[in-house]
């Protein structure tokens, strides 16, 4: 019994309830959130490989689509994007009687999805990492002190007594997760837990050399132009020890953006001595809107900032928002917001 009283893990009556919820469903469906990272796609593939073993077959549907270097992760040509595919995607979804929402907090993180979200039919379960999370699920398995949504489905596998049964595509699905979402295990957020949980995973057969250059060592040489540009275009703001780059839509397209091309991009002003603040903002012309992401170090919650300023949110140090005026008044009205933080901001 204590064992499952342990900080974080998933708690008894909700492992009861999952199980259950298993044996009454048959078409069971995966969905993290838009704009997939590697704990959305890591965690949906490694929950459908283990379901697998349970003899579940579960279909992941993405929202949209998600960078090409997460593609070489087991099971992903499977992927649906709602999109692309979105007469089945829609079918799959109606005829649903269970839905796992991961890494999320709120439908409307589905983007264009929430509306078929909100009307289907099937029970939800929920698991996820960030603040304030929304209450439809009939399981919320919901922990903001979690690394990743990766973490919490090893720990599911875990409270269903199956950690033997992790197979060596659960355990690279995982790893990336994990990896990416604490920044290869810097965060503040890693735990010696996360770090045991890991180490489980390579006994597991995750490559961990394999996946970290897979992940982080398959640029083109556009991509790293690119980042020669945003790191031109930062902009330090040292009374505010803020850091900020732009990327213009133009600047984009000189370079021949591909989805994922400016992921980790905004923690490099955090590597600047004395930066705690960190922003990126970039300019989405097809959407009309500059997509937004906030890094910070220490205190200083950027998921309240992006929540009160920039129709955003997600956790303490790491946060998206967007901006419906232009780059130039959108960076403009984020200095001025500066002076407002600045005492939260030396602490
Ligand atoms: P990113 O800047 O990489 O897009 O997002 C950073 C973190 O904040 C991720 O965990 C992401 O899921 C979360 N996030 C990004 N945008 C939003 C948003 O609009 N609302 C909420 N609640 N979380 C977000
Ligand atoms: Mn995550």
């Amino acid at each position: 019994m204590l064992y499952y009283c342990i900080f974080g893990r998933m708690n008894l009556t909700d492992v009861a309830k999952l199980k259950e919820l298993l044996l009454q469903s048959e078409n069971i469906v995966i969905v993290p959130h838009k704009n997939p990272d590697g704990d959305a796609i890591g965690s949906s593939l490694g929950l459908q490989h283990f379901l697998k073993i349970l003899n579940k077959k579960a279909i992941i549907i993405v929202p949209n689509e998600y960078p090409k270097f997460l593609k070489w992760i087991p099971g992903s040509k499977d992927i649906l994007n709602f999109e692309k595919k979105n007469g089945t995607a829609l079918e799959l979804l109606e005829k649903a009687d269970l839905i796992f929402t991961l890494d999320f907090n709120d439908l409307s993180r589905t983007g264009r999805m929430e509306g078929v979200l909100k009307n289907a039919s099937a029970r939800f379960v929920m698991i996820d990492h960030h603040q304030q999370p929304d209450t439809y699920a009939t399981v919320t398995y919901s922990d903001v002190h979690m690394s990743s949504t990766c973490e919490m489905v090893y720990n599911t596998i875990e409270a269903f007594g199956e950690t033997e049964a992790i197979t060596k595509d659960i355990a690279t699905c995982l790893y990336t997760g994990i990896m990416t979402d604490t920044g290869s295990f810097k965060f503040s957020s890693t735990t010696s837990r996360t770090h045991r949980v890991v180490a489980n995973l390579i006994d597991s057969g995750a490559e961990n050399m394999l996946i970290h250059q897979q992940v982080f060592d398959t640029n083109s040489p556009a991509r790293l132009r690119l980042l020669g540009v945003a790191l031109n275009n930062m902009v330090i703001l040292e009374e505010y020890r803020t850091a900020y780059i732009t990327l213009s839509q133009e600047e984009l397209d000189q370079h021949h953006y591909l989805k994922g091309d400016t992921e980790g991009f905004v923690n490099y002003g955090l590597t600047l001595e004395g930066i705690v603040f960190a922003v990126i903002f970039i300019e989405n012309k097809e959407e009309g809107i500059i997509k937004i992401s906030f890094r910070s170090a220490g205190a200083f919650s950027v998921n309240d900032f992006a929540r009160s300023h920039f129709d955003g949110g997600g956790h303490i140090n790491a946060a998206g928002g967007r901006s419906t005026t232009d780059l130039e008044e959108t960076t403009k009205r984020f200095v001025s917001l500066l002076a407002h933080y600045k005492s939260q901001l030396q602490e």
